[in-house]
Order: structure tokens, then C-alpha cells, then sequence
């Protein structure tokens, strides 16, 4: 039965993978309506044939990555409970210490080390294709760095969890995801609070503006926009990408915008006004908050998704995976297999809501700048330096886009040009 279970389950992934090929390299058509054609969005217009072509294998083969790797975690944890890992774990941290808190972190180093070296693969097929395609420019060495530091936050992060987790388990059998989410709520928002100037800082320097003319015009805006001028940063990722970003981090006293040098250096002045314009807008708009918010309450529902699964799994297939009680520790890969897919269900909805963000962002910032060519031309050029699909497939874009497609931001902003020009 064990054997049958591992075939089908290995055979369920080829067959969504295939599935997955077939959809994004034949099926989906990525053309663009012809409406479109010709328009400022149209990527022929401003991408040449090389970086056209270019774009489109690249997002294909993205794509794929991206809709492989999550089931291949829930592949990978069902297996490791199948053939009996989760219990072979459990007995080694047992038989190497007495005490309950370092049996559990023990059981977790493997687990964690495990779950990192049968994901790597997928991770470095992604980097190196990054590579490739001359979007990131990190060498091995720091790449691998990354994933370090990755992997030893996640573990610390899942060691201060896991063992109030299963205490509370024991503790509440019935309860034990309502006191778990209630509990939640001041750690979320205490690494909420710490990212940016604990873990973000592990990776990457950040720094006030080197460039100070332009941090005066910055600094101006920002004052329109009664943002304090100590929240900008710049944060050196050149020698780690060309992609260019920018983003609002950080709660309270440590709420900030962070701009890539990567897209200070490419970008016109009046180009990074308006994309920074933009990320006043999430900060004004209080979007993390938002956020901190609807993640609390979905994690609410989630939490007791996953108890009522767990239970519904340990008394179906108690037997095959090998998890006598749920408040064992043995069944915590079964937790981040539960959370891993609820997570992946979720996630057309936070796209969502974060693509109506993002649109509200972009309304905000033509209409502070004024200066829709400028706008324009940034978008361009940051589909050009990210190689990103102008009108992607519509799973790509349920499942991926945070952000409204290339497509719509830039005609959005064409059609206010065309309006204003009017107007005049
Ligand atoms: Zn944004």
C-alpha cells in the first residue's frame, strides 16, 4: 500500500507537471489583442527582436519553475512520511539527547536540512537560468550565501514555532489552532516590525541616497506626500541583479521605501519620481497594514483548516504515513504540507487584493508626477530588465501577479496621457 501510495503521488506530479508544459508552452496564447498592437504596452514597440524573444522564453520556462516547486514540497513531505523519515528523524533526536526541547531541535535540523537539499535543485535550475538570461548577474559563491541564510532563518523562525506548537497541541486538543493564531498575532507583528532592520540586512547593505541631488527631489515629494525623510533607503542589489525594484517595508518606527540601486542607475530622475511616487502611495495608504491585517485573518481560517485536516489525514492514512496522534511531532511535515497548499489556494486571492493596491499605487503616482511619458518609459524599461511577460497566460496571472500585467499599467497610463493631452 506504502509503495502504491508513493508511485501515485510521483505520478500525479508528472502529470500536473506535464500538464503545467503543455499549458504554458502550447496552449496558452500570449499574444497581444489587437487592440493593443502598435500602443505604448505593445512590447514590439519598445523591446527589439532579440530581448522579444528573449522575454518570452524566459517567462515560459519561469512559469514552469514556479508552478513545479510548490507541489514539489507537498511531493516531497508526503514521501517523507511514507517511507518512514519523519519517524527515522524523531528516533535520532531521541537517541541523541534526553531533553524535549533539543530532541525538537533536532528532529527539525533534519527535517530542515532535508527539505533544503531536495529543493535546491529546483532553487539553482532558477538561478542559473536567471544567469542565462543575464538578469542576475550574483556568482555562485553569494547565491549560495542567500540560500544559507534562507535556510538558517527559516529554522530558527520554525524552532521558536514548532515547540509551542506541539505543546499547545498537547495541551488543547480542540483548541490548540485558535490559542496557536492568537499567539500569532504579537510574533507576526514583532518580525514584521524587525525585517527591515534584522533579517533584510543579512542579505543586503542598505543605506541612505548616494546620489544627493536627487535625493532632494526624492525628499521633496516625500514631503508632499508627509513622509519623514529619515524612511528612504537604497539598498545595493547591482551586484546581485539587473532586474529593477523598489518596495514599502517595516512597520511603526521602522516603516520605509527601498529603492534598488539597480533601478537608481538606470532610470531618468523624473522616472524614479514617478516610481517612487508610487511606493508613497503603499506607505500613505497604510498597505502593510492591510496586509498584516487580511494575512491574520486568513491565517485564522487557515490554522483551523489544517487542524481539521491533520485529524482527517492521521485517521484515513494514520497507517501509511505513519503518524499514530497528531500531537506528535512525527506529523509536522504533514502541518507544512497542509499549510504549503492552503497557502498556494490562497493565493489568487491575495494576488488580488495586492493587484488592486498596486493599481491604486499607479493612480497616485501619474496624478502627483503629472509626467506620464516619464511613467511610461519606466515601465518599459522594467520589462525590459526583468524580461517579464507583457500579457501573460491568465493562470500565470492568478497564481503569480502580484502586480496588474505590464499591459495594463502601461495602457492605464497611456489612456491618462491621452486624456490630459486633451485636456490642454
Ligand atoms: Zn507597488
Amino acid at each position: 500500500m506504502v509503495r502504491k501510495m508513493g508511485v501515485y503521488a510521483v505520478l500525479a506530479f508528472v502529470l500536473y507537471g506535464l500538464f503545467f508544459y503543455w499549458y504554458l508552452f502550447y496552449f496558452a496564447d500570449t499574444k497581444l489583442p489587437f487592440e493593443y498592437e502598435g500602443s505604448k504596452a505593445d512590447p514590439s514597440t519598445f523591446l527589439n527582436g532579440r530581448e522579444l524573444d528573449l522575454s518570452e522564453d524566459y517567462s515560459k520556462i519561469r512559469n514552469l519553475l514556479f508552478f513545479l516547486s510548490t507541489p514539489f514540497e507537498w511531493l516531497f513531505y508526503f514521501l517523507i512520511l511514507l517511507f518512514g523519515f519523519s519517524k527515522a528523524f524523531k528516533r535520532w533526536a531521541e537517541n541523541t539527547s534526553k531533553y524535549r526541547l533539543l530532541q525538537t531541535a533536532i528532529y527539525l535540523i533534519w527535517l530542515s536540512f532535508f527539505a533544503f537539499v531536495a529543493t535546491l535543485p529546483l532553487n539553482y535550475i532558477s538561478y542559473s537560468l536567471s544567469k542565462t538570461y543575464h538578469i542576475s548577474t550574483q556568482t555562485f559563491a553569494s547565491w549560495m550565501k542567500d540560500e544559507l541564510i534562507d535556510f538558517w532563518i527559516n529554522y530558527g523562525t520554525w524552532l521558536i514555532i514548532v515547540p509551542i506548537l506541539y505543546w499547545l497541541m498537547k495541551k488543547s486538543q480542540k483548541r490548540w489552532w485558535l490559542y496557536g493564531w492568537l499567539l500569532s498575532i504579537p510574533f507576526t507583528i514583532f518580525m514584521m516590525f524587525l525585517q527591515p532592520v534584522v533579517i533584510d540586512p543579512l542579505y543586503n547593505d542598505f543605506y541612505p541616497l548616494k546620489n544627493k541631488e536627487l535625493e532632494t527631489k526624492i525628499l521633496t515629494l516625500a514631503d508632499k506626500a508627509e513622509i519623514p525623510a529619515k524612511h528612504v533607503f537604497e539598498v545595493n542589489m547591482a551586484n546581485k541583479t539587473n532586474a529593477l525594484n523598489a518596495y514599502v517595508t517595516g512597520i511603526g518606527s521602522n516603516a520605509r521605501i527601498v529603492l534598488w540601486d539597480t533601478t537608481l542607475n538606470r532610470l531618468s530622475d523624473n522616472q524614479i519620481l514617478f516610481i517612487m511616487a508610487h511606493e508613497m502611495c503603499h506607505y500613505v495608504e497604510k498597505h502593510i497594514y492591510f496586509g498584516i491585517g487580511g494575512y491574520l485573518l486568513l491565517s485564522l481560517l487557515g490554522l483551523y483548516l489544517t487542524y481539521r485536516l491533520m485529524n482527517w489525514a492521521a485517521r484515513r492514512f494514520g497507517k501509511e504515513l505513519k503518524i499514530s496522534d497528531v500531537r506528535d511531532i512525527r506529523s509536522l511535515p504533514l502541518f507544512f504540507m497542509i499549510l504549503s497548499m492552503l497557502l498556494f489556494v490562497a493565493s489568487p486571492l491575495t494576488n488580488l487584493t495586492s493587484r488592486y493596491e498596486e493599481k491604486r499605487a499607479d493612480r497616485y503616482a501619474i496624478e502627483m508626477t503629472k509626467n506620464p511619458e516619464a511613467a511610461i518609459t519606466s515601465f518599459q524599461e522594467l520589462t525590459r530588465s526583468g524580461l517579464s511577460q507583457v500579457n501573460p497566460p491568465f493562470l500565470v496571472k492568478i497564481f503569480r501577479y502580484t502586480h496588474p500585467p505590464m499591459l495594463d499599467r502601461i495602457s492605464t497610463l497611456e489612456e491618462y496621457q491621452v486624456k490630459h493631452r486633451n485636456e490642454q
